[in-house]
């Protein structure tokens, strides 16, 4: 570790240093606010001198404390467009050094939003028309075979099936904002959310997932985290035959708690591996099978996860099954 201890002309600093910075006082009132913090907050110099941040920002999450080492937060703006900025704060003998990056991942996440909405929007007609179409059949052709009769109304079943999951992916789509992603946080247990996630999907598929999980606990916003391991056990269960399980493990590690999904189904080659984790990416098994999703899934799930600070890291190969982790940190 290199200790450095300089004294350095506010000016020079931030010239040297492209982020946008601040510093504040013992008493946390900003007495320095670089050209760039003005331009990414909204907030001038002039402005921001002598106010604290709880003053200048609708929420400073974790509000500072000490730290010895870089301590990440993020501030809400105070606008009616209550942007989320990440940055670091370090204390100094004195006061508080400041730095924040952009907010790109929020914006994705606004991104995401509208891209949500867009296509679900599209996609619930098909199933709306193809459900009206059988049951005026049914209604209208009393004297049907009794095969096309069990086939038109399984159809109406499967088509009911993609509504309810255009529906879930809307009203997540409505949920998914900034301001939401840091307010709901709780301690909860890796069993207590394959619980919750469970209880996404149909009785059957959740009888199929085998449950390995010990009594490691998370911090997160519930609902959120069990659409991401939800989606991950429904991609578990509808890439896999039916006569296979899906295990789930959790287990603690280096600050972290990790969710595992694993199948032993058609597994993923090598070439796709890189883009399954893209919007509307669908391999052409999925475009075909009736369960097909909109490619969402895996998005979502990954938005899901780096909002909480983690990650989701896949491991597969054609034909011998995939494994996604899902990774959170203890204290997100
Ligand atoms: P979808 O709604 O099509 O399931 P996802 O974003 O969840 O969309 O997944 C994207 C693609 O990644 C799928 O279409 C599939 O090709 C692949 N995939 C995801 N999970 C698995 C898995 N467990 N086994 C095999 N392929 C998978």
């Amino acid at each position: 570790m290199t200790y450095l201890r300089v004294d350095v002309d506010f000016d020079a600093l931030e010239h040297l240093i492209s982020d946008a910075i601040g510093v504040l006082s013992a008493e946390g009132t900003v007495t320095a606010w670089s050209a760039a913090a003005a331009s990414l907050t909204g907030i001038t110099r002039e402005d921001a001198v002598g106010r604290s941040l709880d003053e200048l920002f609708a929420r400073v999450d974790p509000p500072l404390g000490f730290a010895a080492v870089p301590m990440p937060v993020t501030l809400l703006t105070n606008d009616e467009r209550r942007r989320a900025i990440h940055g670091n704060a370090l204390s100094l003998d004195e006061g508080w050094f400041v730095s924040f990056g952009a907010q790109q991942r929020y914006d994705a996440i606004d991104q995401l939003k509208h891209e949500i909405i867009a296509a679900v929007s599209h996609e619930l007609k098909t199933p709306i028309a193809s459900i009206k179409a059988y049951a005026t059949t049914l209604r209208e052709n009393s004297g049907i075979a009794e095969a096309d009769r069990a086939e038109y109304l399984s159809t109406i079943e499967q088509e009911a099936d993609r509504l309810a999951h255009a529906v879930d992916q809307l009203l997540l789509a409505g949920r998914v904002d900034a301001e939401y992603m840091l307010t709901h946080r709780e301690r909860l247990t890796a069993g207590a959310l394959l619980d919750l996630a469970l209880a996404r999907l149909s009785a059957s598929a959740a009888a199929r997932v085998e449950r390995a999980t010990g009594d490691v606990a998370l911090g997160g916003d519930p609902e959120l985290l069990s659409i991401a391991l939800a989606h991950l056990l429904d991609n578990a269960l509808k890439f896999s035959g039916h006569e296979t399980p899906v295990v789930v493990e959790a287990a603690a590690s280096d600050g972290a708690v990790l969710v595992r999904v694993r199948d032993r189904g058609i597994g993923i080659a090598t070439e796709h591996l890189p883009y399954i984790f893209e919007r509307f990416y669908r391999s052409e098994r999925s475009l075909t099978a009736p369960t097909g999703g909109y490619g969402l899934g895996l998005f979502v799930a990954r938005e899901i996860a780096r909002a909480h600070g983690g990650a989701i890291d896949v491991e597969s190969a054609a034909l011998s099954g995939s494994a996604f982790t899902l990774r959170i940190p203890e204290r997100a």
